[in-house]
């Protein structure tokens, strides 16, 4: 039976939340491109280039309702850079996908695939749509006439789509079922995040929160501190909350509050993260817990705790509420979860701040694995692909450290510096064509 294709909430990240210094994702990237740039000796043409994207398709998406009516929505698939390999990113049914926003996200891509060092370019795209007001024939019907629009600009070797907000695995299934059709042969290497019996990886799914675990004990390791007497607050917990806090309680940490929207639940001796049904599991079952004391979102952020991870949605941490927060260290388990004014408060309060772009990129890591199994006609076991994610975590993780240690940034800023120097040294390589 096809999974629900309703968003859960780690998977909602970079949606718009109300706050007075919001800007727009492709500001945001443009504005921590220059940021870092600032610091590297590096050709200011090569920063213009890497300041748009190489093209946007907006396509227009008609559908039959399940009631006759013809409905039509946009579609879009922003290919920021694809210096060091084919373009890579998710593909996110939600109302506010905008045109902007995709080329924003494109650019984080770009640098997140660059931080890991995978073989991989920057895209982003989606549907403005809210996939819960479809049937589940509707939204096949949606995807696999959005996959027909876009079908010449994607493909194993060009950009190769994956799961996001409002998408899953079927929604994978169902692009990647309608481009081989077309291409007239089976090609899973097209998208990644599909069901394993397809082609797709195990431990894909939980690879974010896998590697959001990795880093907040590295994180805490590098501060000195034992993990077995580190507090943790979650928010959100989706997929990547949920990987994210069980790993971290098995590794000793104790995991004091989650949350989902419904609010949020604190034991300061420890939750049980095992015992709590993740989003995808059981929506919106963290409120239903038997537990001391429950908190709102907000209260949540400003818990006193040694390790604070926003892993539900971006922008939540704001020039408002970042002078109340009391974590010593902040992981960001969702994509952009705090905005610019934000950041700039942690960084003169002098809290650490571990960007999205390292923290959760064990999702487009797995992915980069599972199109190697893909094109190798090969599928390796959950134990190699958690064992290649440790190395590739830890090597990107030494790597940040290093910039970290060598110059007086943010771990922001070191996390970009080691992109951006690898895409630039790219660009200078290939030169500009023609
Ligand atoms: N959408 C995910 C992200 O933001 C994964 C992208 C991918 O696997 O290509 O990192």
């Amino acid at each position: 039976m096809a999974s629900d294709s309703s968003a859960t909430l780690e998977e909602r990240t970079d949606s718009p939340a109300e706050s007075s210094d919001q800007e727009s994702a492709v500001k945001t990237a443009r504005r921590q491109l220059e940021d870092a740039a600032a610091h590297l000796d590096i050709d200011p043409n090569i920063v213009e280039r890497l300041k748009h994207p190489t093209k946007v398709q907006e396509v227009t998406v008609p559908i039959e309702r399940d009631d006759g009516t013809v409905e039509v929505f946009t579609g879009y698939r922003a290919q920021h850079d694809s210096v060091r390999g084919p373009y890579k990113g998710g593909l996110r049914y939600q109302p506010e996908v905008t045109r902007d926003e995709c080329v924003g996200l494109s650019m984080w891509m770009t640098w997140k695939c660059a931080v890991m060092d995978l073989p991989f370019g920057g895209a982003k795209g989606g549907i403005a749509v809210d996939p819960k007001s479809l049937s589940e024939a509707e939204r096949e019907r949606l995807t696999r006439r959005f996959a027909e629009e876009i079908r010449h600009v994607i493909g194993p070797t060009r950009d190769i789509p994956a799961p996001d907000m409002g998408t899953d695995p079927q929604t994978m299934a169902w692009l990647m079922d309608a481009y081989s059709m077309q291409e007239g042969e089976t090609i899973p290497g097209v998208v990644t995040g599909k069901p394993p019996v397809i082609g797709g990886s195990e431990g894909r799914e939980a690879a974010p929160g896998r590697s959001v675990a990795i880093i907040t004990r590295e994180t805490v390791d590098y501060y000195s501190r034992d993990l077995t007497d580190t507090t943790v607050a979650i928010q959100g917990y989706g997929s990547v909350g949920a990987n994210a806090a069980r790993l971290l309680d098995d590794w000793g940490a104790t995991v004091v509050a989650v949350s989902d929207v419904t609010g949020a639940i604190y034991d300061p001796a420890g939750l049980d993260p095992r015992s709590i049904p993740s989003h995808d599991e059981e929506p919106e079952a963290v409120m239903r817990q038997d537990v001391p004391e429950t908190l709102t979102n907000d209260e949540l952020l400003e818990l006193d705790v040694d390790v604070l991870i926003p892993a539900a949605i971006g922008n939540v941490l704001t020039e408002d509420n970042a002078g109340a927060v009391e974590a010593d260290i902040i992981i960001e388990g969702a994509n952009g979860p705090i905005t610019s004014a934000a950041d700039d408060i942690f960084t003169r309060r002098e809290i650490p701040v571990i960007p999205d772009i390292l923290a959760n990129a064990g999702g487009v890591t797995v992915s980069y694995f599972e199109w190697l199994q893909d094109i190798n006609r090969r599928s390796w076991s959950l134990q190699r692909v958690n064992d290649e994610l440790e190395t590739e975590m830890l090597a990107a993780w030494s790597d940040v450290c290093d910039e970290y240690e060598a110059r007086d940034v943010t771990w922001r800023d070191a996390t970009y510096i080691v992109a951006l120097s690898r895409i630039t040294e790219a660009h200078e390589a290939r030169g500009l064509w023609p």
